[in-house]
């Protein structure tokens, strides 16, 4: 199934339900959950429901009723790579560092480059993917602040992509000094988890994440579809160059279907020349226009699944285009239900930069958040 829907990932697919479910029935260990924020408009269609209904809380009373100790959201660190990402971008134009500057959250994506334009690999933000980010700060900011071993933790994410699955195991992605994320369950398979154990999806009353890491922002629910990382960007990257409130924060121009986005933003002085691209054939569009000095952007997102993450490899099947603009759909009407929109705005992240980290790009985050990358031969 997945071969036709997620061709970066599919080599690497491997059930993880088995493992998972161990670990929740392991009474000594301290088994924790994020969630990416395409899977809370997906999830409900395994149980029935209509393409883009949002069912954040049903999913959080899922994964509590399964028995992860505590249910994070993905959302709080797509806040956090907002900040360590709008600063990079930032530096970047200030020092002349190279651009345009291209996002790094969709391991497909970065499987593309690194496989087929490895001479563009100076172009991508150093930034770890949200998922990766959360684990490693899961072992030890988390750890540190709950008193719990991180030896003892066991770190699942549920994830709208089986290349998330490769991601996890990276040899990068140990910064904890531990396997930052154990296993990566796709939305799928946590519908086959939660029907396995007999819980009635439909019946659970909503509940909330839990403290910390599960405070997030409209920000960060956006990342879920095409745009939403360049858009919730903007949202702080403005705020931060004029120090002014931004009133219209709907950046309208980069979102929806469209397979390559194009806009003009103004930020202060500057026209900031952006493009957003999802879909492989799109991102490769947009390489060559680089490669060739055919751009002038200066920031440019890409996701490697069609619509993003809503489009998934490891999303309920079908995913046909309809469903698509329906789960898009669900994610702006989440956007528009938060009180607070801005990933600047969010509290644990501002209180985790107090406590913890300093200030983005900061030598923690550095260690922490942020990563290299390789030239891959895979032909
Ligand atoms: Fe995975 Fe999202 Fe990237 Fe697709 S767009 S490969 S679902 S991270």
């Amino acid at each position: 199934q997945c071969v036709l829907v997620c061709p970066t990932g599919a080599l690497h697919e491997k059930e993880n339900i088995d493992e998972v479910w161990e670990a929740l029935g392991d009474p000594d260990k301290h088994v924790i959950v994020q969630t990416a924020p395409a899977i809370r408009v997906a999830i409900s269609e395994e149980f029935g429901s209509e393409p883009g209904k949002v069912s954040t809380g049903k999913l959080v009373a899922a994964l509590k009723r399964l028995g992860f100790d505590k249910v994070f959201d993905t959302d709080f660190t797509a806040d956090l790579t907002i900040m360590e990402e709008g600063t990079e971008f930032l530096t970047r134009l200030k020092e002349g560092g190279t651009l345009p500057l291209l996002t790094s959250c969709s391991p497909g994506w970065i499987n593309f480059i690194e496989t087929f334009y490895p001479e563009l690999l100076d172009n991508l933000s150093t930034c770890k993917s949200p998922q990766q980010m959360f684990g490693a700060l899961a072992k030890t900011y988390y750890a540190e602040k709950a008193g719990i071993d991180p030896a003892d933790i066991v770190s699942v994410s549920i994830m709208p992509c089986v290349a998330k699955k490769f991601e996890a195991q990276r040899p990068e992605m140990r910064d904890s000094g531990y396997q930052d994320v154990d296993y990566v369950l796709t939305t799928r398979e946590l519908a086959r988890l939660i029907k396995r154990s007999g819980i009635s999806f439909d019946q659970l009353a909503d509940e909330e994440y839990d403290d910390p890491l599960g405070i997030s922002t409209g920000a960060g629910l956006i990342f879920g579809a095409s745009g939403g990382v360049m858009e919730a960007a903007l949202r702080t990257v403005y705020e931060i160059v004029t120090g002014e409130t931004l009133e219209n924060i709907d950046f309208t121009a980069v979102r929806g279907l469209i397979g390559v986005k194009e806009a003009s933003v103004p930020v202060g002085d500057l026209e900031v020349k952006i493009a957003v691209a999802n879909g492989l054939s799109n991102a490769r569009f947009l390489m060559e226009k680089i490669k060739k000095g055919e751009a002038d952007y200066h920031f440019v997102e890409i996701m490697g699944c069609p619509g993003g993450c809503i489009g998934g490899g490891g999303q309920p099947i079908p995913t046909t285009m309809e469903i698509r603009e329906k789960r898009i759909a669900g994610i702006y009407e989440g956007d528009s239900a938060m009180s607070i929109r801005k990933s600047h705005e969010n509290p644990a992240v501002q209180t985790l930069y107090q406590e913890f980290l300093g200030k983005p790009l900061g030598e923690k985050s550095h260690h922490l958040l942020h990563t290299h990358y390789t030239p891959q031969n895979k032909f």
